[in-house]
């Protein structure tokens, strides 16, 4: 092990200078050929555990690998190697950054999401992996909805952000035009980097815009992961999330349900039926959205779906024709 004692003149300590800063440093060696991966990684995990960052071992490893460019197994295997001089600046800042609590995505600049690597960053939120469910049960829509229409399907994926919901069902499923809207000129940037990326440029028409307002194509399908935290619950979330992801993709107002209403509003007398709409909903908000479905679609068939938690995940309302 490289010795950790550094010359009392060259002050090297690299704790962010922040209110909320913890009393641990992590100290870079003096050593220029550079100090070893795994007492690297040690260090980390001390800055990050006493940060009260969760599971401090594998976010120290994920922002390390995603520095030397290697996997979690060659990392496991190679404790000795040498992380050179630059790459050890450039780790600590990361561990720094992760430390004051910003989300490993934002750091690394990107996360995976369907078994897709799209890139992320403030501007959006990061993919979550409950809403896969959502992109599942898009997935399984399209399989009813195509043989009944003959023709490709048209969908519209509402508060699109990253692009996540829309990209991966366009990777999926070649039939079908979808259009992504989101109020932000910044995060659709990001969703056509990923699309492009992905190579559903195609099959994807990204749109600024208020939900359906600029939307006049009839619709099969309408997917949507809308903010849906209640507004004053917002700032209690974890700091990660209400500190660093962006407020317009979470607050869903006073009771989290607001815009993920007007949008089933908006979306009636464009759907063509059959049709689904699914919207990702928050844990408590199954029975007051199923009600607002049940008088705007009557009808229709309308389920609460759980996650893999328990939780209530996606409100699915299926259009019959007759
Ligand atoms: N699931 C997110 C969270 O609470 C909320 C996402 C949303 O509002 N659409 O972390």
């Amino acid at each position: 092990m490289p010795s950790r004692r550094r010359a009392p003149d060259s002050p090297k300590r690299l704790l962010p200078e922040k209110a909320d800063a913890v009393s641990v440093s992590i100290r870079m060696n003096d050593n220029l050929n550079g100090e070893s991966a795994g007492s690297l990684l040690t260090e980390a995990v001390e800055l990050l555990s006493a940060a009260g960052i969760n599971e401090p071992r594998s976010e120290a490893s994920l922002l390390l690998r995603e520095l030397l460019r290697v996997s979690k197994a060659w990392l496991m295997a190679h404790p000795e190697a040498i992380v050179s001089p630059d790459q050890q600046r450039r780790y600590v800042s990361s561990v720094e950054r992760r430390a004051a609590h910003e989300p490993a995505a934002y750091i690394i600049g990107h996360r995976e999401f369907f078994g897709l690597d799209l890139e992320v960053g403030p501007s959006v939120l990061i993919p979550r992996p409950e809403t896969e469910m959502l992109v599942e049960l898009a997935i399984d829509a399209c399989e009813r909805l195509l043989p009944a229409k003959g023709r490709d399907l048209v969908a519209a994926d509402l508060g699109t952000g990253s692009g996540a919901v829309a990209i991966a069902l366009a990777v999926r499923r070649p039939a079908i035009r979808i259009v992504a809207v989101d109020a932000s000129q910044a995060a659709l940037e990001v969703a056509m980097r990923n699309a492009e990326r992905h190579r559903v440029m195609r099959g994807i028409e990204f749109r600024i815009g208020d939900l359906l307002e600029g939307v006049d194509e009839r619709l099969d399908l309408l997917v949507a992961n809308l903010p849906y935290v209640p507004s004053d619950e917002v700032d209690r979330l974890m700091p990660e999330v209400g500190r660093y992801e962006p407020r317009a993709a979470l607050d869903g107002g006073p009771d989290g349900t607001m815009l993920i209403q007007r949008a089933m509003e908006q979306a009636r007398g464009m759907m063509e039926a059959p049709a689904t709409l699914l919207f990702e909903i928050g844990e408590g908000q199954g029975m007051a959205l199923s009600e607002s479905a049940r008088s705007l679609y009557p009808g229709a068939d309308i389920r609460v779906i759980r996650d893999y938690t328990g939780l209530e995940r996606v409100l699915s309302i299926d259009i019959d024709s007759d």
